[in-house]
């Protein structure tokens, strides 16, 4: 359980600030996370890391000299939004450029390119490294898709050194590119974990099993087998991760034998001295394990093992001392720079232009719709949560709660100061992406900017066809954005059925609120059927059978968000 907390709500925002405060000689918050408290020497390549959080010390306990130089700090289990990840690598940018590295989901993938296609934009020169270390989550063919758990901690510490070395941008990115391809992971689940607030944990493992290839979010094994003895499954674990030991291995190798957050050291180290022992049967070289909690997963009861095949240049750079506020390795690498100022990176907010009558009267029906949508969002909370737990990591309902709050938030004094649908839904995407976080989040919050500025500020009218290419503009978003395929299993299996009847029904002769309430019956049953597609992206990908006879959390959701509006556009009719 998680026992003490003030508002489940902000029980990240409260945690950082507490861990900020504690080690404010390491770190300084920015907007989005954390950077190094002291200046970098100038040319130095920024490490940039993040996720989600709820996995401390992963991911702003690692930074400080050996190791990142800013941490983007998401909500429990949830991507950052772009805007976050933007922010912390410009303030930890310092004339050598941006690596960005996180685990391989879905949400971080997107919004990490989406920032750095803004730093890029601005010149500062920036990568990213996406780690892929589960064998769990992806057979060896479709190792790319794989999903990155305690693997992380190698690649960015890998990283980390090698750019406190001197390398440049490029040899950062490839040495780091190095240490992904060399890092295997494999792990099991024996308990699942409790969001702050909740009553339960997302999962259970029955007593007496153990969930083979958990991930840290909660996503539960891939297989419920027998809990052997911890022998055994120090062996069933190594076996895992030897079985993919790339050709030219050295037999030196580094290792982590990491705790998920409820299991104890005592029975890490009595799984390590059977791993240990193997290592040695076999003819391999420790160096440096790491035995404890680096990549938790909140309260989760459960383990995993990571090799990492060495050369000389990984060894040197595994190897390296540290020192950060949850990592300290060897001696004398503390920071010796100025204090950092970090109060560039607290932008102004920007200026709304005024939009035409008819654009501002759109983004009045736009916020009207949003508050409608809150509503419904926050009354179905429980149920989107639970159906996104079944594959996913339980955080759908609490991602679009805060997704739909802020950008209402955002969105009324945008309306109030002139805004036009464009400035109005732009200030509303925004705000969704960025509280929001997730894959949903990012896919919400670019959808709705694309469909406002796809009526603009300055149109003289909007017809009903104008609306539905609008909607239209937004799906087109979401798939060149999230690249899924119809079938896939996501929103995009309401969204596209939506506007297709949408426009059928417009082509038809259908006023808008009959033509738009009919497309959302057609959403309502295309994400019904979801239930019977296997996810082929995303989150609960890696456990796709599971999820046949539930439908995609997301295209429930949108179907919802639609339906609610038809009520509304009715409503209007029969009042005007
Ligand atoms: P996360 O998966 O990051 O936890 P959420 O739980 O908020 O994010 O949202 C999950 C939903 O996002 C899925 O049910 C699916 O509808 C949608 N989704 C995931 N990946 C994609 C994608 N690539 N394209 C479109 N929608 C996606
Ligand atoms: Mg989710």
């Amino acid at each position: 359980m998680t026992h003490l907390f003030n508002d489940p709500t902000t029980f990240m925002e409260d945690a950082l600030e507490g861990f900020l405060d504690a080690n404010a000689s390491y770190v300084a918050g920015v907007p989005g996370g954390v950077v190094r408290a002291t200046e970098t020497p100038q040319g130095k390549v920024a490490v940039v890391v993040g996720g989600g959080s709820g996995h401390y010390p992963a991911f702003c306990g690692v930074v400080g000299p050996g190791f990142a130089d800013g941490a983007v700090v998401g909500n429990i289990f949830t991507s950052p939004s772009t805007d976050d990840a933007y922010n912390v690598g410009k303030a930890a940018a310092n004339g050598g450029g941006v690596l960005f590295s996180t685990g391989n989901y879905a949400g971080d993938v997107m919004n990490f390119n989406l920032a750095q296609e803004r730093l890029t934009a601005e010149g500062i020169d920036t990568r990213n490294i996406y780690v892929t270390d589960d064998v769990a989550s992806a057979s060896v063919e479709e190792a790319h898709k794989r999903r990155g758990i305690a693997g992380d901690f190698v690649v960015f510490k890998v990283a980390g050194a090698a750019a406190d070395a001197g390398y440049d941008l490029d040899e950062v990115e490839r040495v780091g590119r190095l240490a992904n391809e060399r890092t295997r992971t494999m792990g099991i689940g024996l308990d699942g974990c409790t969001m702050p607030g909740a009553d339960d944990r997302l999962f259970h493992v029955p007593t007496g099993k153990m969930g083979v290839g958990l991930g840290i979010h909660g996503e539960p094994g891939i297989a419920e087998e027998p809990l052997p003895s911890a022998a055994v499954v120090g062996e069933m674990l190594l076996d895992n991760v030897l079985a993919e030991e790339p050709a030219d291995s050295s037999k030196r190798v580094g290792a982590i034998l990491n705790g998920l957050g409820a299991t104890k050291y005592e029975e890490l180290f009595v799984v390590w001295k059977t791993v240990a022992g193997l290592l040695r049967d076999r003819g391999y070289t420790v160096v440096d394990p790491e035995v404890g909690e680096l990549v938790t997963s909140l309260d989760m009861a459960g383990i995993s093992l990571t090799l990492v095949y060495l050369d000389e240049e990984l060894e040197r750079f595994w190897t390296a001392p540290a020192d950060t506020p949850a990592y300290r390795k060897g001696s004398a690498v503390a920071a010796t720079g100025e204090r950092r100022d970090t109060s560039a990176a607290f932008a102004a907010a920007a200026e709304v232009t005024e939009g035409s009558e008819a654009s501002r009267r759109a983004a009045a029906i736009a916020v009207d719709a949003l508050a409608a949508m809150e509503v419904a969002i926050r009354d179905a909370e429980q149920e989107l949560a639970r159906i996104d737990a079944i594959a996913g990591d339980g955080d759908h309902g609490r991602g679009m709660v805060k997704g739909v709050t802020f950008a209402l938030e955002a969105a009324r004094p945008a309306l109030k100061a002139g805004g036009g649908i464009a400035t109005v839904l732009g200030a509303a995407g925004d705000a969704w992406a960025a509280k929001a976080g997730g894959t949903s989040g990012v896919l919400w919050g670019q959808a709705l900017r694309a469909l406002g500025a796809s009526l603009g500020d300055d149109t003289d009218g909007v017809p009903a066809d104008a609306l539905a290419a609008a909607v239209r503009a937004g799906a087109e978003t979401i798939q060149r954005l999230g690249k899924a395929e119809l079938g896939d299993k996501t929103m995009l299996d309401a969204l596209f059925p939506f506007v297709d009847a949408l426009e059928r029904g417009l082509a038809g002769g259908a006023p808008l609120a009959t033509a738009w309430s009919e497309a959302a019956e057609v959403a309502t049953t295309a994400a019904a059927e979801t239930a019977e597609l296997r996810p082929k992206i995303g989150r609960a990908r890696p456990l796709a059978e599971r999820s046949v006879g539930t439908p995609d959390p997301g295209a429930t959701s949108l179907a919802m968000c639609t339906r609610v509006v038809g009520q509304l556009f009715a409503q209007r009719e029969e009042s005007s």
